[in-house]
């Protein structure tokens, strides 16, 4: 398999188009802002003009958008990737989604005689640019090993979890701990400036044990320093823990915690801050 279609050039999509250009494979792309798309074409992606034409012109179609409702438009809306879909073809959506997204959108692919994978990945702007995401993937088989080469080009770490759902809600369960995380860090910061402590010297202690992680490491510094340059939009941040929260609904699993989480989430989404980076919590947190 030497060529795809890519649908949905933002931080993480553009990244992940990029690589699999840079690897030698022939990407075909698209973006609801058709000027997202320019620096693709500038380094050898050809342009499609719908998702339902890229997926024509492709064996398998690939997307990363920003939540349930994109990933939904871009399958069922007009010339969407289900008017594409056949025998033969097959359709990979990374986007960050609910299970019951993904498994409405499986159907519809493969009632039409298409193959579907779900493969969120784990891993920020970083990880996408080199190539080191760790893909939670599900869904058809057969597919997962069709594309795995390219998966590995984008990821250092590729699961295959089962029926598709399974790599949706592992998504989720793991976003909500980065968002539970990420308030407590905050709040530590917050009551540590409050005592009259330095937050440099707290992220130093942090650093020195058990509760050291590469999260309060990257971040820690660049919030004292008020940078919140967007690596993660706290909107999408907001969305994984309003999605797991769901989840949890539906299971009946009480999930305290992340209530509390997402409720700092919506409070900096208030402030003006869906589109810095998750770590603008901390204005909300702080305030
Ligand atoms: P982003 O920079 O905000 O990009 C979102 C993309 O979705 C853009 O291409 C946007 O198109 C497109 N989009 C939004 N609504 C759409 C619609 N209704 N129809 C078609 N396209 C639509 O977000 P991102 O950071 O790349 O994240 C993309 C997905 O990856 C999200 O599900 C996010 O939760 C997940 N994720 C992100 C990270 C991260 O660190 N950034 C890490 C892991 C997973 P326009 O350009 O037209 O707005």
């Amino acid at each position: 398999m030497d060529r795809f279609g890519f649908l949905g050039l933002g931080i993480m999509g553009s990244a992940m188009a990029r690589n699999l250009l840079r690897a030698g494979y022939e990407v075909i792309v698209w973006n609801r802002t058709p000027e997202r798309c320019s620096p693709l074409a500038g380094v050898g992606a050809r342009l499609g003009r719908t998702p339902g034409e890229v997926a024509r012109a492709c064996p398998v179609t690939l997307a990363m958008v920003a939540d349930p409702s994109a990933s939904g438009q871009l399958c069922f809306g007009d010339d969407g990737v289900l008017e594409a879909m056949g025998p033969g073809k097959g359709y990979v959506d990374f986007s960050t989604v609910d299970p019951e997204t993904s498994r409405r959108i499986a159907s519809a692919v493969r009632a039409k005689g298409g193959r579907f994978l779900e493969a969120p990945v784990s891993g920020s702007r970083k990880p996408a640019e080199d190539g080191t995401l760790v893909i939670l993937a599900a869904g058809d088989r057969p597919l997962y090993d069709d594309v795995l080469p390219a998966l590995e080009v984008l990821g250092q770490k590729c699961l295959y979890l089962g029926d598709v759902g399974a790599g949706a809600a592992m998504k989720l369960v793991v976003n909500l701990v980065m968002g539970e995380m990420m308030v407590a860090l905050c709040e530590a910061m917050a009551l540590a400036r409050r005592a009259g402590l330095s937050c440099d010297g707290l992220l130093d202690v942090l650093s020195a044990g058990a509760l050291a992680n590469p999260l309060f490491a990257q971040k820690g510094p660049k919030m004292l320093a008020g940078d919140f340059e967007p690596s993660f939009p706290l909107k999408h941040a907001q969305k994984d823990l309003r999605l797991a929260l769901a989840l949890g609904d539906r299971l009946a699993q009480p999930l305290p915690t992340a209530a509390a989480a997402n409720e700092c989430f919506k409070a900096a989404r208030a402030l003006g801050a869906d589109d810095e980076d998750f770590s603008a919590v901390f204005r909300a947190v702080s305030a």
